[in-house]
């Protein structure tokens, strides 16, 4: 079975309203095992609705469409369906009688292109609408299937969840379905990963192995198509294994909704490990971030911005000669501001990040360059230096991200 979602209106072209129905729709045939082959957007626009109900009729089998089953004459979507199969669209009886007590209620009077909402194509199987009154409706045409759906996702949702999935499920029954791990990596860069990987994703099958490059991560997601759980998952760890078995080392984590942040938080809160932090040119990026995770007060009581020399002389104790003879990008102003915060707030760790954020140099040290450092109890300190690129955002987010890491490392390392 082979499906295409068609969403229409000119709202989405423009960029006014984000796509997300066919992300719902897609995730949603998935746990059906009905593959999506193809997304489109086409503005309210009959003639060109027209042109890709011919296209989609030659290359699915099942074509949803949403959007545009509203009252107002830009709403079209059923007018031209029902004239693309040949049929006429019948007022719902069950929906007429929604609308008028909808207006009752209201104390409005209804203007009769209100009745457009109710209406369904002849021989279709209506699905209600109980978070609105557009009605929508699955039908059975010669060769492909066709399926309305109403455009706002408060009623686009329940109306699929409970009307037409039961409806799909029964007419087109499954054995097969869609199962995805997500797998997160930092530190390594998508063309790495995907040359390391090369190999696996030419010939991949089943599982299929998809890459996804976010601002200094890189997220690969494995899926699995099968008939039970059990198998999916025999599947999926085959190819983890594999996977781990070359890039393994930047592997942070598992979800579509993990962070590096949250990995940290919870492998210091496992570990009853506690971290603080001096921070120069993050200006307390790094505390923000771990600020965000619920439950962060048991690992972290508390940190130092200190973006001056002055400040860092006065509030960590940064010898006066040192940061004259180094300056304050620098090895050495890092370790110090890590090895004072620590002993500051006696906290097991302290990472520290001194730096050019840019876009101007500093002390001779061209934009990017960031010294990282992470001192820790019972051992030495780890001092890294770091040339981050492109803007001054990016490299104070690249500098926090770095920073997770050598914690994310050292506490995993103390098992
Ligand atoms: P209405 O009765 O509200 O007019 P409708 O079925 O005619 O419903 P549209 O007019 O196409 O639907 O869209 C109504 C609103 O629904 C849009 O302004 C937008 O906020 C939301 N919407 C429409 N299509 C999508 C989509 N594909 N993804 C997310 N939101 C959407
Ligand atoms: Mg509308």
């Amino acid at each position: 079975m082979k499906a295409e979602i068609i969403a229409v209106g000119t709202e989405l072209l423009l960029g006014q309203v984000v796509n997300t129905n066919a992300t719902f729709l897609s995730e949603e045939l998935a746990d059906l095992g009905i593959e999506v082959y193809y997304h489109t957007v086409v503005g309210d626009n009959p003639k060109r609705l027209e042109a890709l109900l011919q296209l989609a009729d030659t290359r699915s089998d099942l074509i949803i469409l949403c959007g545009g089953l509203g009252p107002t004459d830009d709403d079209l979507t059923k007018d031209v369906l029902a004239a693309h199969v040949g049929v006429s669209l019948v007022q719902n009886e069950a929906g007429l009688i929604q609308l008028n007590e909808f207006f009752e209620r209201a104390q409005r009077t209804m203007t009769p292109n209100n009745l457009r909402q109710v209406e369904t194509l002849a021989d279709a199987i209506p699905l209600p609408n109980r978070t609105g009154l557009a009605i929508g409706c699955l039908y059975h045409g010669e060769k492909n299937n066709y399926i309305l759906l109403p455009g706002p996702p408060s009623e686009l949702k329940p109306m699929f969840v409970e009307q037409a999935k039961p409806l799909l499920q029964k007419e087109f029954p499954s054995h097969e379905k869609l199962t995805s791990r997500v797998l997160r990596f930092y530190g390594i860069g998508e063309s790495s990963l995907v040359t390391e990987l090369a190999d696996m994703i030419e010939h991949q099958k089943n599982p299929t192995i998809a890459p996804y490059a976010k601002p200094n991560e890189v997220t690969l997601r494995i899926t699995a198509k099968t008939e039970d759980a059990l198998s999916a998952k025999t599947l999926l760890d085959q190819v983890e294994t594999e996977i781990m078995a070359r890039v393994g080392e930047f592997f942070y984590g598992y979800g579509e909704s993990n962070s590096l942040e949250q990995v940290v938080v919870e492998a210091l809160k496992q570990r009853h490990q506690t971290i603080t932090a001096a921070e120069s040119l993050t200006a307390g990026e790094f505390q923000s971030i771990i600020g965000e995770i619920s439950g962060v007060s048991a690992v972290f009581p508390g940190g130092f911005v200190t973006y001056s020399k002055a400040l860092k002389e006065k509030v960590l104790g940064v010898d006066h000669e040192l940061l004259e003879k180094y300056g304050a990008v620098s090895a050495e102003c890092a370790q110090a501001m890590a090895e004072r915060a620590r002993e500051l707030a006696g906290t097991d760790f302290a990472l520290s990040f001194t730096g050019v954020a840019g876009p101007t140099a500093l002390e001779d040290q061209p934009a990017g360059t960031v010294f990282i450092a992470l001192a820790q109890k019972d051992h030495p300190t780890i001092v890294t230096e770091n040339h981050f690129t492109r803007d001054r955002a990016y490299v104070r987010h690249s500098s926090v991200m770095k920073g997770l890491d050598l914690v994310r490392r050292a506490s995993l390392s103390k098992d």
